[in-house]
Parts: structure tokens; C-alpha cells; sequence
């Protein structure tokens, strides 16, 4: 019930558009009520009396009432499905808004594509049930019951004997209608699975290919197609027996009608116009039993994904605004960490950082050192909120991050990682993505700071050059490069450099270091490098591993001190010194 009070809540921006859909469907079925009396009329009075003008009079008010109903029939097939796509993008954009809402532990534990399937074939079909959902009922009620009237009131026996029938073929629709629904829910799980395995295999196409794994990955392909074809067919089969069915029984109807109807012609009880009307009706009849359960299925299929579209409509982001959050802004840039603990949700036993205590002041540049899997990039993505802290706080100029308003926060934090992400488009795009208001000399700008700007026009199409699905044209560095002007352009106070050129040859590695260097004056910055050359001027180094901070100080300190930091120095020195 829930389900369908929402359902309906995407009516109202459409209600006058959906009413006159309304009114043009009761015109229809009001208007399909009236013929079978005047086909009726004909038969039992005109031809009779041989009355010509009687007869003309009524076949020209069919024709108009025809041309009216074809009318109708226009509005109701062309403007309903208006009101259902307008809903169907309605929600599209509902979703797809939320979607942005939801905080990285969700994205961490849902399938990209689950998400896109429910973004897109369970929406599919919304369409479909918005308008003939409402539209065949009411028309398929007002069918069945006028013509039950109609006919009772031509011949109450014969009526009576007819619509005995009734109630079984609507149990059997309403049964198999249930089971097709359970069929149909199956049917999308496994087309969401199908595109997940698409979406994973081909945005890993690089890697199959270097591995030489096609076949591997064909093979995991048929399975995943496979169960989907199975399903398909179970619900196809279930289908065919509905129809199949529902089909014979309409005809039964029929047949009860021309024999039983026939009968009472002999008894001379009915007359050959009754018996006509009586014949179209339940023709008239049959439409709306196949609306009817033809809006079974696209109820199954529709509800089907709108109950899936709702289960995530419901699911609250942990991460949200508190109630008037403060606007972060003219930030100093003072950052502290105190007794921070955190640990991911779906392992909370095992916690990733224990009571770190950090703290940058303002303008100041610390770096952090230790192995991998100690929870450096995790405390990054702890500042602009990507995740909660579990224990203790993070404060920025003094107060918890968690009183400022989402986006003020991350507004003001400019992140550049190892993992470059360029979207799928051009250049500009992808540079501009720092700050959709800037010009084009702003945009250059950063370009040049990032020591890219020389790269870009000496490309044929300069900014407007098509980088490929997720920047594939380009290199490592030029990648790097890229997402380094899009901070520039941001101009944030705070920055976070996670492993930024980890990734690179030493060569490359050493111009984009001046880069970032260039990027981080004036800036306070936590920065977390592989190759401790690009730290060594930092104002405070930080060694941290899974048991907490193990050794603070400047570069020059901590080499003294002979610790940790001097031998992982030393280890990567090897040879030069
Ligand atoms: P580092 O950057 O120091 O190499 P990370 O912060 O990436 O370390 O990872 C720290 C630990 O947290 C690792 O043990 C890793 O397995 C775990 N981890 C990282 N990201 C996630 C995630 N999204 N969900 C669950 N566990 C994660
Ligand atoms: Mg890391």
C-alpha cells in the first residue's frame, strides 16, 4: 500500500495532464457502451418498420460518435504516455539525485552496474503502468459493470448464466498474475547481474587482454547470460500458460453466449437485435479482461521496479548535513586530528586507525609515511568526509568538520591522488570540472601552473580534444598532469596529496613534483608519498603503521634519530649516497 501512495506521488506534478487522460478514457468506455444499443436498435426497430430515416440518423451518429472516439483514442494513447514518461523521468531524476547523496561506504558495497540496471531497465517500464494502470482499470470497471447492467436489464437469466463465469477466470488471472510478479522480480535480478559483469569486464578490458583471459572472461559471461536466459524463460512459460489460458476461456465465454444466447432466441425471450447486443458486449467484454490482466503484467513489471527504485529512494546517507550546518569559508587552514579511530563498516572489529593525533597548522606541510594498508589514504578521505571518523574528531580552524555543511567543507579541500579519474569528454571539460564558473583564461592558467598547458596546443584540437572513455589517450603523467590543473583551478586552501606521483617514472615524477610543489604554496597540506626524496622538505614528516604514529619530526631529525624513517630512507637511497 505504501508502495503504491508513493507510486502516486509522481502523479501530481501531472495531474491536470493525467485527468484529462481520465476523462478521455471514461469518454471511450462510455462511448462503447452506447453502441451495442444502437447496433441493438437497428436490428429490433428500424429494420422492422423499415424505417430509413431512423436508420440513417443513427449510422451517421455512429460515424461522429466513431470520429469522436478515435479522438479520444489519440489523447488517451498519445497524452498518456506523455504523463508516464514525464513520471518516468521524474523519477530517473529523483534517483539519480540520490544516488549523489549517498556517502562512499555505499558505493563501496553496491555493484556499479545494479545501480545503472536501476536507473534504467527498472524505470523502463514505468512508463507503461503510469498511464494503463489507472486508464484500463477504470475503463475495464466501467466496461464490465455497464455491460452488466446493459444486459440485465435486456435479459436477466441469460445475463446471470454469462457472468457466472466471471468470477473463475478473474481468480485464475489474479493467481497466475501473482506467480508471473515472483517471476518477473527474478527476471531483473539477473539482467542487473548481466550488466554488472559488462560493465566490470569491459571497463577491465586492458587487463583481460593482458592476461590473455578472454575466454575466461566469456566463459564467467555465459553463466551470468545463462541464468538470465533461464529466467526469462521460466517467466515466458509462465506467460504462455496465462494466455493460453485466459485466451480459451474468453472464448468459452463466447461460445456460452452464442448458445445459450441462441437458446433463449427459440424461447423467443430475446429477440436477434438482443442477442447481437448481447454478442458485442462480451466482445467488448473481452478487451477489458485483456486490459485487465495485460495491466497485470504491467503491473508486475512496472511495481516490480518501482519497488526496487524505492528501496534505495529509502536508503539515508549516514554522511548528511547536521540541522544548519556553518558555511566553511575564509578558512586559515588550521587542521587537527585528535584521538582519531576509525574502521570500515563491514569489519569493525578490525580498526584501520587508533587514536591518531595530528596536527597542521595553517600554511604548514605534513607528510605521512608508513606501508601500505596502514590507513593513510583512509585518513585522507577522513577530512572531507568520504567517512565518519568512529572516535575522536577532525577539526578545521579550531572546529569539527562535522558542523560544517558538506559541501563548504569539501569545497575548500583539494584532493589529488594516485588513481587519476578523468571523465569520459575532453579536455576543457575535465579541467574545468575544478570550478565550473571559470573562463578560459583561468582555465589556461592552471593549465600552465600544472605544466600541461605546452602538451594541450600542440594537440590539432587543443582543450577541445577528445580524451576517451575515462582518459585513455593519455599517459600516466599527462593524467596526472590533468587532474592538477582541476585542483589549481579550485585554488583550495587545504590540500591532500595521496601518493600523487607514485604512480610515475622517476622522470616524469621529478616535473610534477614541481607542480605540486608550485600547487602547495600558500596552502596547508598533508601530503602521503612512496619515495621519501619528494618529502624531505615537508615541515613535519609522520611515520604511521597499523599500530599508530611511530616517529614525528623533520626530515633531517628523524634521519638523525635513526628510527624507522632513516632506514626506509636509507633502503631507497641505496646506491646514491
Ligand atoms: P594505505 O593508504 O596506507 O596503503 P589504506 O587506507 O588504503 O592504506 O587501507 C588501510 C586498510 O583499510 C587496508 O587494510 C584496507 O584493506 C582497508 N580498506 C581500505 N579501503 C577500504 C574500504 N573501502 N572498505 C573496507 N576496507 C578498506
Ligand atoms: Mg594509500
Amino acid at each position: 500500500m505504501n508502495l503504491i501512495r508513493k507510486f502516486s506521488s509522481y502523479y501530481k506534478p501531472h495531474m491536470k495532464l493525467f485527468m484529462l487522460d481520465m476523462f478521455c478514457a471514461l469518454g471511450i468506455a462510455g462511448l462503447d457502451l452506447v453502441f451495442p444499443i444502437l447496433s441493438r436498435n437497428i436490428l429490433n426497430i428500424y429494420i422492422p418498420d423499415k424505417n430509413l430515416h431512423a436508420l440513417a440518423v443513427t449510422a451517421v451518429a455512429m460515424l461522429v460518435l466513431y470520429v469522436v472516439r478515435a479522438l479520444f483514442n489519440y489523447v488517451v494513447f498519445y497524452w498518456g504516455h506523455v504523463v508516464g514518461v514525464r513520471m518516468e523521468y521524474d523519477m530517473r531524476r529523483d534517483l539519480f539525485g540520490h544516488l549523489h547523496t549517498m556517502d562512499m561506504s555505499f558505493f563501496d558495497s553496491s555493484r556499479t552496474g545494479k545501480l545503472m540496471s536501476r536507473l534504467v531497465n527498472d524505470l523502463n517500464l514505468i512508463t507503461e503502468l503510469a498511464h494503463h494502470g489507472p486508464e484500463d482499470l477504470f475503463i475495464s470497471m466501467i466496461m464490465i459493470f455497464g455491460s452488466f447492467i446493459i444486459l440485465m436489464n435486456i435479459e436477466w437469466r441469460l445475463t446471470l448464466i454469462i457472468f457466472f463465469f466471471v468470477p473463475f477466470i478473474f481468480i485464475f488471472a489474479v493467481w497466475k498474475s501473482l506467480r508471473m510478479r515472483t517471476k518477473f522480480r527474478t527476471v531483473k535480478e539477473k539482467i542487473a547481474v548481466v550488466n554488472s559483469q559488462i560493465e566490470n569486464s569491459l571497463s577491465g578490458i586492458r587487463v583481460s587482454k593482458a592476461f590473455a583471459n578472454e575466454e575466461f572472461e566469456e566463459e564467467k559471461f555465459q553463466h551470468g547470460n545463462m541464468t538470465f536466459r533461464l529466467s526469462r524463460t521460466d517467466a515466458f512459460k509462465t506467460m504462455a500458460e496465462f494466455y493460453s489460458t485466459i485466451y480459451l476461456f474468453m472464448n468459452l465465454l463466447t461460445l456460452v453466449t452464442i448458445a445459450f444466447g441462441g437458446y433463449f432466441v427459440f424461447l423467443d425471450r430475446i429477440s436477434y437485435g438482443d442477442l447481437l447486443a448481447f454478442i458485442l458486449y462480451i466482445s467488448f467484454f473481452l478487451e477489458p479482461l485483456k486490459k485487465l490482466t495485460n495491466f497485470a503484467e504491467q503491473y508486475q513489471n512496472g511495481m516490480s521496479g518501482f519497488e526496487r527504485f524505492s528501496e534505495i529512494m529509502k536508503i539515508e546517507p549516514k554522511i548528511k548535513n547536521i540541522e544548519n550546518p556553518k558555511i566553511l569559508s575564509d578558512v586559515k587552514g588550521d587542521i587537527s586530528i585528535e584521538n582519531v579511530s576509525f574502521s570500515y563498516e563491514d569489519n569493525e572489529e578490525n580498526k584501520v586507525l587508533k587514536d591518531v593525533n595530528i596536527k597542521i597548522d595553517a600554511g604548514k606541510t605534513v607528510a605521512l609515511v608508513g606501508p601500505s594498508g596502514g590507513g593513510k589514504t583512509t585518513l585522507c578521505h577522513l577530512i572531507p568526509r568520504f567517512y565518519d571518523v568512529t572516535g575522536g574528531e577532525i577539526k578545521i580552524d579550531g572546529e569539527n568538520i562535522k558542523g560544517f555543511s558538506i559541501k563548504s567543507l569539501r569545497n575548500q579541500i583539494g584532493l589529488v591522488q594516485q588513481n587519476v579519474f578523468l571523465f569520459t569528454g575532453t579536455i576543457r571539460e575535465n579541467i574545468i570540472y575544478g570550478n565550473l564558473d571559470a573562463t578560459d583564461d583561468e582555465m589556461i592558467e592552471a593549465a600552465k601552473n600544472a605544466s600541461i598547458h605546452e602538451f594541450i596546443t600542440s594537440l590539432p584540437e587543443g582543450y577541445d580534444t577528445f580524451i576517451g572513455e575515462r582518459g585513455v589517450k593519455l599517459s600516466g603523467g599527462q593524467k596526472q598532469r590533468l587532474s592538477i590543473a582541476r585542483v589549481f583551478l579550485k585554488n583550495p586552501p587545504i590540500l591532500i596529496l595521496d601518493e600523487a606521483t607514485s604512480a610515475l617514472d622517476n622522470a616524469t615524477e621529478i616535473v610534477i613534483q614541481e607542480s605540486l610543489e608550485r600547487l602547495s604554496k600558500g596552502r596547508t597540506v598533508l601530503v602521503i608519498a612512496h619515495r621519501l626524496s619528494t618529502i624531505k622538505n615537508a615541515d613535519e614528516i609522520i611515520v604511521i603503521n597499523d599500530s599508530g604514529i611511530q616517529e614525528q619530526g623533520t626530515h633531517d631529525l628523524l634521519l638523525k634519530s635513526g628510527g624507522i624513517y632513516a632506514d626506509l630512507y636509507k633502503s631507497q637511497f641505496k646506491g646514491f649516497i
